[in-house]
């Protein structure tokens, strides 16, 4: 399930590939999309290498929750406007007919005012 060795997002999160850092601890790393869907667009992404969240287990339940309780905060601090009025959209796109095109997990973080390009 592992393949970070020639993996894109592995490589940018270890700073092997450049990217516009928003976030980074021991287990998370956070940057901008190349292609911004919105306004505000970023991806959030566990530094351990899992493909997919079909291949996520109990192990990687507390991994998840901290991404998942990260996403509004760095949300907020990369510009979304606050909740209600404002707020934001995440997504996780899992296998081919899910939408997924890097096959390491991630998060889209995406929002900003209306219209956005895409969604
Ligand atoms: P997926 O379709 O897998 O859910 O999303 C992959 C996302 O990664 C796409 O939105 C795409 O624009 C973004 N992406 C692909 N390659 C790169 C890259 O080299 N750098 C950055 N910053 N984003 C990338
Ligand atoms: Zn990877």
């Amino acid at each position: 399930m592992s393949h970070p060795d020639n993996c894109l997002f592995c490589k940018i999160a270890a700073g092997a590939i450049p990217s516009r850092k928003v976030y980074e601890d021991d287990e998370l790393f956070a940057f901008h999309d190349i292609h911004p869907a919105a306004p505000v667009h970023f991806l959030l992404i566990p530094k351990l290498h899992i493909d997919s969240l079909a291949q996520a287990g109990p192990e990687h339940a507390a991994i998840l929750g901290r991404m998942t309780l990260l996403a509004p905060r760095l949300a907020l601090e990369q510009g979304c406007n606050p909740y209600p009025e404002g707020g934001f959209r995440t997504v996780i796109n899992t296998g081919a007919e899910g939408g997924q095109e890097v096959h390491h997990l991630h998060m889209h973080v995406m929002g900003g005012p209306r219209p956005w390009l895409r969604g």
